[in-house]
């Protein structure tokens, strides 16, 4: 077994969708980014990357690159986890937690543990989210941002 570990920031903007887990949610602002910015599936790609030794999302999606313009981030989840299958991995689980001090996350878990499972391809009991403010401190507690930390661990194929 290995594991990786994976972080992600995006600044919150006007005049953006806010996509957390594949995950549309209602709020003022969204995040900003080159892809659709959905930092929790960021920091899950970063984490798989980083278990099986095979870089990060940064090098495999450039944000130079106007293919990735706009991105659906669940795609290129499934498209990593495409990768770790062809080069011998499979998923093992994945836990992350979402720093945001606004919106309130609960509600939204469940649907998008579902949609990170669907889009890994693993059973949604595999899959954690979970989601805390940082008491108001610093740029995540003035809601400049989120971010995001996540682990995963990868198995080889039988
Ligand atoms: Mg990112």
């Amino acid at each position: 077994m290995r594991t990786g570990i994976g972080f992600d920031t995006h600044r919150l903007v006007d005049n953006r969708k806010l996509i957390l887990g594949g995950v549309e949610i209602a709020h003022p602002q969204g995040l900003l980014g080159h892809s659709d910015a959905d930092v929790l599936t960021h920091a899950i790609m970063d984490a798989l990357l980083g278990a099986i030794a095979d870089g990060d999302i940064g090098q495999h999606f450039p944000d130079t690159d106007p293919q990735w313009a706009g991105a659906d981030s669940l795609l290129l989840l499934k498209a990593v986890t495409e990768r770790l299958r062809s080069k011998g991995w499979r998923i093992g689980n994945i836990d992350a937690t979402v720093l945001a001090e606004r919106p309130k996350l609960m509600p939204h878990i469940p649907a998008m543990r579902e949609k990170l499972a669907q889009a890994m391809a693993i059973d949604v009991d595999a899959v954690s989210v979970k989601a805390t403010t940082v008491e108001g401190l610093g740029a995540i507690g003035r809601r400049e941002g989120i971010s995001t930390m996540a682990v995963a661990t990868v198995l080889p194929l039988a």
